[in-house]
């Protein structure tokens, strides 16, 4: 039933190979499997192993460090393709950390943290699959947080506090954010941040690191916990990049992602219109398939428009990236993630629609789905900051915040 992402984009021969590689892995993980992760609130490991024994969590890993070396453009592919395939974004953000935790290593790491760490994550033995930014005091406004990382004898003391962090519960590591130079202090407030990166079992174990798993709905097979840090310690060769500049090191390479999380949104609105339309043609009231009524149709119509116009602003700024800099493609990549967001939770509310009574039973998914989409427009960025960006930076308007 549930179909694969369109074929409207003209893909590569290296994409056309990952979209071919990605549905076959995905073939074996059915509507089923996802249904009963969302309802069990269970963690999709079986298929998380599956894409890191065939070396896909190492996908943006260069190959002097065993990954698969390749970009962006092929990225979105992938997600898409997962998104689509049934999983959802539930299915895509199980891995997304994963895959983009590594980058600011990739970008920024001491050539020590690269060899110990790099070709371990491209083999699928360790896992990073966790960033520790958001604070219960910095949400949207994260350069206040109020962690602190303090210098002492070769070690950095990590205190303070994290909410919603993801998947730390299928992480070997946490990439913490932490102030190394109070706020007030800094001179700007982009200033004195710097990441680290924390060993969670080493941690607990040490009892410095404490977690509470936040009850949730949206994307249930995908954990956020809120975390204490109470004398951390994090030995010096753990900090990633440079100390003081993490706040620019995590923008670093954020276009990209942002394009990746679109295409997440695209593969779960394709899903979902899918879904809707197999309904439509199948059920019959007042003796004719509901699909005939334009009340049925132009909704899906509509939503299928919106996210082909989303969907060609993607992969446009994705094709570019790998031949410019992330920079270059900020305006296009933080309007892909806004059309895509709203796009997949137009198509989620039509599939909802066109189910009637059954679009909130959980066995037809359409449920889940716009649970999911109603996520993709909070996380990982809010649309309302989306728009700040483009008021601001491609209108030219005063900054509001
Ligand atoms: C399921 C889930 C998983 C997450 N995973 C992670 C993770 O792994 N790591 C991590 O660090 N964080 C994570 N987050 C946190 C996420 O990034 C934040 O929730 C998000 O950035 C918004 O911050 P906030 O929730 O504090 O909202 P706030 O910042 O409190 O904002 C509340 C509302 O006000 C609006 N608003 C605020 N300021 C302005 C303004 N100037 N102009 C217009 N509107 C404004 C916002 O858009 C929003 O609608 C996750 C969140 C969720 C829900």
């Amino acid at each position: 039933m549930a179909t694969v992402a369109t074929d409207t984009v003209a893909l590569t021969a290296q994409q056309e190979l990952v979209r071919e590689s990605i549905r076959d892995i995905c073939s074996e993980f059915d509507e089923e499997y996802w249904r009963e992760k969302d309802r069990a609130a269970e963690y999709p490991t079986e298929f998380v192993t599956e894409l890191a024994d065939h070396g896909w969590l190492g996908i943006l890993v260069p190959e002097a460090y065993g990954g698969a070396g390749m970009g962006t453009a092929e990225v979105v592919v992938m997600m898409e393709e997962i998104a689509a395939s049934g999983g959802g974004f539930a299915a895509a953000q199980a891995i997304h950390g994963g895959i983009y935790n590594s980058v600011p290593i990739v970008r920024h790491g001491s050539e020590e943290l690269k060899e110990r760490l790099l070709p371990a994550v491209a083999e699928g033995d360790v896992a990073i699959q966790s960033l520790g930014l958001t604070e219960p005091n910095a949400g949207s406004d994260s350069t206040s947080i109020e962690t602190v990382a303090e210098e002492q004898e070769g070690e950095y003391v990590i205190n303070g506090q994290k909410i919603w962090i993801s998947r730390v519960d299928a992480s070997d590591y946490l990439l913490v954010v932490a102030r190394t130079t109070p706020k007030s202090a800094a001179e700007k407030r982009t200033k004195g941040i710097s990441m680290f990166l924390v060993d969670i079992d080493d941690a607990v174990d040490a009892g410095t690191l404490t977690m509470r798993s936040i009850p949730k709905t949206a994307s249930n097979a995908v954990h956020a916990y809120e975390l204490w840090f109470d004398d951390l310690r994090a030995p010096a060769d753990n900090l990633v990049g440079e100390r003081g500049n993490g706040f620019y090191q995590l923008l670093d390479g954020l276009n990209e992602e942002r394009l990746v999380i679109a295409a997440e949104c695209l593969g779960l609105g394709e899903l979902a219109i899918q879904t809707g339309v197999d309904y439509a043609n199948e059920r019959v009231v007042f003796d004719r398939p509901i699909g005939m009524n334009q009340a049925i149709q132009h909704p899906l119509a509509k939503a299928y428009a919106e996210l082909q116009a989303a969907k060609q602003l993607t992969y446009s700024a994705a094709s570019a990236v790998d031949e410019e800099s992330g920079r270059a493609v900020g305006a296009q990549a933080n309007m892909a993630k806004y059309l895509a967001a709203e796009a997949a939770f137009a198509a989620a509310d039509a599939a909802v629609q066109a189910h009637g009574g059954f679009g909130v039973a959980r066995e037809y998914d359409v449920e889940r789905y716009l649970r999911e989409a109603r996520l993709t427009r909070l996380v990982p960025i809010t649309q309302e900051l989306v728009l700040n960006y483009v008021g601001e930076n491609v209108l030219g308007l005063p900054r509001s915040y």
